[in-house]
């Protein structure tokens, strides 16, 4: 059972999941009642400044604890929520959780002088919710609700979605940025697009792929594509989370790229909400 390997082992399928696969199946109508059955929760995995070692923030991951296949990863079941529309209800329950529980830190923060006030958290947002007319009223609405300090809080959106932005997600994206939210793009280096479009979105931060992270090395090709994202993104006045660092040869060339932020194992892998709140409190130093 995957349940009884940890909390970081996921149940595991068949990849290729077919759309009518008996098992497939049972996991969209599963997937229909885990809402309302309180099946899912965030994970927090720390985001280091690696100008001063210490935690910056946090990128909030829906995980899915099912009462029988045990943790399912995101990966598994967002593109059925997305193919379901179930993605709205789910998108939504991930935004309004993580934001009640970023001020819950800040709250911490604000009472405490010896910290820094500053508590970044990270949102992941689909292509799909995107698509939504209401979107921004709604978030609107919800940051009036929680009272939040919200300059820490970015919306991730992949470079693939980007791509595909029509114009209304774009102006979408735009009315974003005015009401002070920040945009990340994610996974930035796998959508095969022009680095020459990035200064088309109002984003503030890109997030190198692991993929390309991972494959740096002395004399790889990686490292000058890696190097190349860097530069263009500094010159748009954009800052860099390197993704999936494990090693820390990873972690000394992309220091000596130049990028300012920095997620992966090496440093903590998504952790629950009583480990990430400790660390909020300790104001934990990485390096
Ligand atoms: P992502 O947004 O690119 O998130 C980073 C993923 O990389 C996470 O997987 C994280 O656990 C994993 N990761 C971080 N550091 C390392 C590392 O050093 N090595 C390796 N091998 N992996 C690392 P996770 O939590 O399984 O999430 C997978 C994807 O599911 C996310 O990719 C994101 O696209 C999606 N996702 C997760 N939560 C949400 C959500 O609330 N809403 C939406 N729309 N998508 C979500
Ligand atoms: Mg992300
Ligand atoms: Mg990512
Ligand atoms: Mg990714």
């Amino acid at each position: 059972q995957a349940k009884a390997k940890g909390r970081n082992c996921y149940a595991v399928f068949n990849p290729a999941m077919q759309i009518n696969t008996p098992e497939r199946l049972q996991l969209e109508n599963d997937l229909r009642w885990a809402l309302e059955r309180d099946e899912f929760c965030l994970y927090y995995q720390p985001i280091i400044n690696l100008t001063t070692g210490y935690l910056q923030g946090f990128e909030a991951l829906v995980r899915w604890q099912h009462p029988q296949k045990g943790m399912i990863s995101p990966t598994q079941f967002i593109p059925i929520a997305e193919e379901t529309g179930l993605i709205h209800q789910l998108g939504w329950w991930v935004l309004r959780s993580a934001c009640s529980q970023l001020q819950k830190w800040q709250r911490f923060l604000q009472k405490n002088s010896e910290y820094p006030p500053f508590l970044g958290l990270n949102v992941n947002l689909s292509p799909i919710q995107l698509e939504q007319a209401d979107l921004i009223e709604q978030i609107y609405n919800l940051l009036m609700l929680v009272e939040l300090d919200y300059s820490g809080l970015k919306l991730e959106i992949t470079e693939s979605c980007l791509l595909k932005t029509a114009e209304a997600q774009a102006n979408r994206l735009k009315q974003l940025k005015t009401l002070g939210i920040g945009l990340c793009i994610d996974d930035f280096g796998t959508g095969y697009s022009s680095l020459s479009r990035l200064h088309e979105f109002p984003i503030d931060t890109v997030k190198i792929d692991r993929s390309f992270v991972q494959g740096m090395g002395p004399n790889s090709s990686q490292t000058e594509i890696v190097k190349t994202i860097v530069t263009l993104a500094h010159s748009l006045g954009m800052n860099l989370v390197a993704e999936g660092i494990e090693t820390p040869k990873q972690l000394e060339y992309i220091k000596a790229l130049g990028c300012e932020f920095a997620q992966g194992y090496f440093f903590s892998k998504p952790v629950d909400v009583e480990t990430a709140t400790r660390l909020v409190r300790g104001y934990h130093r990485y390096s």
